[in-house]
Formats: C-alpha cells, structure tokens, sequence
C-alpha cells in the first residue's frame, strides 16, 4: 500500500531482504491480498487451507540505507491503537527469499551489524572506562551500544565512522512518533532519554577520542536517547569551541529539528560544520499536524536553514518517509520548490517509525495531497532536477 493505494508486488519493484531487516506480523490487523483469478483485492482473515487458523499481515523493518516503496497491507478497521514506532515495509516472498519492497540509496556499511562484533563493542567500553573513568556520557553511551543496541552508541567504542553526542534532556516539539518520550496514547518510547546534562568538556573528550582515532571521522548531536539538542546549546556550543580549539578534523554534525535560528547561526560560527533537519513535510500545516511544536514556528525551522546556508554549511534533511504521503502530487511540487529555494544539499531518506494507515489518515485530515507517484518516481524526477543534491542515509563526513 501507499496511502489508500494497494499495489500488486512485483518481482521488478523489490529487493532480496536486505540483511539486518527484520519481519514482524501485526497483531489485530487483517492482510490485504490480492486475488489473481478474480483481479480483486480482498482481507484475508482466515488461513484457506485451515479455516479454524487466523493469518496477520507480515510487514519488514528495512534495514539503514533502504526506502520503503511501499507499506504492508493491512485492513485495520475498527482498531484504535497504534502500531508499535517501527517502519512496516511491504515484504514478499520469491522462489527462494524474502523480497523487501525497497529502494537502495545508501551502501556505507556504518550500521551493518555485520561488521559490528560485540566482543569488540564490550572490549572498548573497558578500554574507555581505563581511559575516562569520570566521563558520565561515556557512561551513558554503555548503556546505549549495550543495552540499546544503539548503531551510533557501538560505532564509539569500536572507532568506526560516526560518534553520537547526546545532550538535552527536553524538547519543544512533541512528535507523534517521538521515539524518547510518549505520553498520550498506547505507544512507548524506544530509549529513555538522558538524565543529566553533560559539560562542554564530557562532549568535548568523546569527540576529540573519536576524531583523533577513527579515519573520517563523524561526531553528531541529536540522538534517539534525548530531546532537542538546541535546548542544550548552552554546553554545544563551548564543546564545539573546544573541539576546534585542539582540532581541524573530523565533521561536526547537530541532528535537529532546527527550532532555534539564533542558536543555529551561533552554532555555525563556533565550528559546527553540518546541520541536519528532521521534516516529515516541507508544507506547514502538515508539519505541524506530525511535529505538533510546543513553543516555535514552522517559520523558525526555515529560518534555521538559510542561517547555516548563510554561512556555507551542509545542510540535508532528515526526510520521514511513509508511501502515499511522501510521494504524493502536492508534496513532490512543495518538496521541488524548497529545494529550489534553499538549496539543501542532501536528502537522508528515512522511513517513518509510525503505524503508516494512522499517520496517512492523520495527515489526509490536514488536506487531499493528491494519489502517490511512487517512490522511485519522487527520487528519479529529483535527481533529475537537481543533479547536485545527494541522496542517502548517514550523515556525510565532508573531509
Ligand atoms: S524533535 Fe525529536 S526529541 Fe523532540 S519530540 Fe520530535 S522526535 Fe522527540
């Protein structure tokens, strides 16, 4: 499915099951199938060769780098709970493996879980305990690669790629999908968020250790296991002061919901080196429906933008797709114009971690956006428009 539209998978429009995804049934939700004598689609709730079973839809959570073309279909009539915040990426099987229906648009292998050994994870968290005994954020980051399963948290203590500096413990957003803090309705977050603030020198030692052992060497603020880093600013920006004081290396990235322009630009010009923008749409009205703002404007993110623009840093936005939506005629148009107008230079495809019908449901309430044109379409015609934008997943290392 994408929005309201139900697809026949085809073989052409899928990939073997990338590894590192993983297949979940929906529980409650009846599968949507298509039937190929009678060219219908139809809900199938009971197993046809044994009547007395029940059958749920399958679903794949995509592993980093692929879009989901498509969402599982299922028929979710009369549920009001929400699905668990994952990403349901319609899955099929083939003569010989699962086929996932998803675009490739990173190959860095930063989170394939392949080359990442726990022993290895386990032997750098002692070798950092030796090294920063009284480094809280050390601390915390233990408890991200170990009990998480935090990608960033590992890739610290194994020296590989990008290092997550979490920092704020508040946001003044309140996402639908927020995956550190939910409130009002049947979902729970993912992580708790951190509880304490760390100083300019804690954020400082993580960033200097990581960037003066890992080659092309990424640091990040905003991580899953906190809120807004711009609440923070207070301690980012003296870190990254100090970061640059010792080092030109390495790339400096904040993931943000860029709420706070002021704080952008100081940011920018103590060193910050990248900026990359959480959206789940460029048009206002739907922002607001998804990001539900507690004490900033939609205007205030745009103003984020131009300020790091301004001052010639990487901009890419952090694009929470979800079929039917995303590729929708309206949002293609807008997403076309913003490019055009702040000439953002990346687009880290990612796909949405919400139940797909509530959220398609949620935003069709703001407006029609017209039917879907299809993921692959959306990434083909921007490409097209904008040969210089890049598409992918991970936070670039700009060298
Ligand atoms: S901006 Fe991030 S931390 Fe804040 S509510 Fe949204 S997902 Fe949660």
């Amino acid at each position: 499915m994408s929005g309201n539209t139900r697809v026949v998978l085809k073989k052409d429009k899928t990939v073997p099951l990338p590894h590192g995804s993983e297949l979940m049934m929906l529980p409650q939700r009846k599968p949507i199938v298509y039937n190929i004598v009678k060219d219908t689609f139809e809900t199938m709730e009971q197993n046809p060769f044994n009547l007395k079973e029940k059958l749920f839809p399958v679903a794949v959570f995509n592993s980093p780098g692929y879009v989901n073309r498509h969402f599982c279909a299922y028929d979710d009539a009369g549920i009001k709970d929400f699905l668990p915040l994952f990403a349901y990426g319609a899955v099929g099987f083939g003569k010989n493996n699962f086929r996932s229906a998803a675009l490739l648009v990173d190959t860095e292998p930063r989170q394939d879980l392949r080359q990442m050994p726990h022993e290895g994870i386990v032997s750098g968290v002692n070798q950092m305990q030796q090294k920063y005994p009284d480094n809280r954020l050390i601390r915390h980051l233990e408890t991200c690669a170990l009990h998480y399963g935090c990608p960033a948290g590992k890739n610290f203590f194994l020296k590989r790629y990008e290092a997550p500096l979490p920092t704020s413990m508040v946001c003044n957003a309140n996402c639908l999908g927020c995956i550190s803090l939910q409130t009002d309705n049947n979902l729970c977050a993912c992580q708790d968020r951190i509880r304490f603030t760390p100083t300019p020198e804690e954020i400082a030692q993580i960033s200097l250790e990581h960037i003066s052992n890992v080659k092309n060497a990424v640091v990040s603020f905003g991580q899953g296991c906190e809120g807004e880093p711009l609440t923070a600013f207070k301690v980012i920006e003296p870190a990254i002061r100090r970061i640059r004081d010792r080092t030109d290396q390495g790339t400096i990235n904040l993931n943000t919901n860029a709420s706070l322009p002021h704080q952008v630009d100081v940011l920018c010009r103590a060193g910050l080196d990248a900026m990359r923008v959480s959206l789940n749409s460029v048009r206002e009205t739907f922002y607001q429906a998804y990001f539900r703002p507690r004490s900033y404007q939609f205007s205030d993110v745009l103003n984020s933008i131009q300020a790091a623009k301004n001052q010639g840093k990487f901009v890419s936005i952090n694009y929470l797709n979800c079929p039917g939506f995303t590729d929708s005629h309206k949002e293609v148009a807008a997403l076309k114009h913003f490019i055009e107008t702040f000439k953002i230079n990346m687009i880290q495809w990612r796909n949405l971690n919400f139940d797909p019908q509530k959220y398609c449901a949620i935003m069709s309430k703001v407006e029609d956006s017209g039917s879907p044109i299809g993921m692959g379409a959306v990434i083909r015609q921007l490409s097209d428009d904008f040969p210089e934008l890049i598409h992918g997943y991970f936070n670039p290392y700009l060298g």
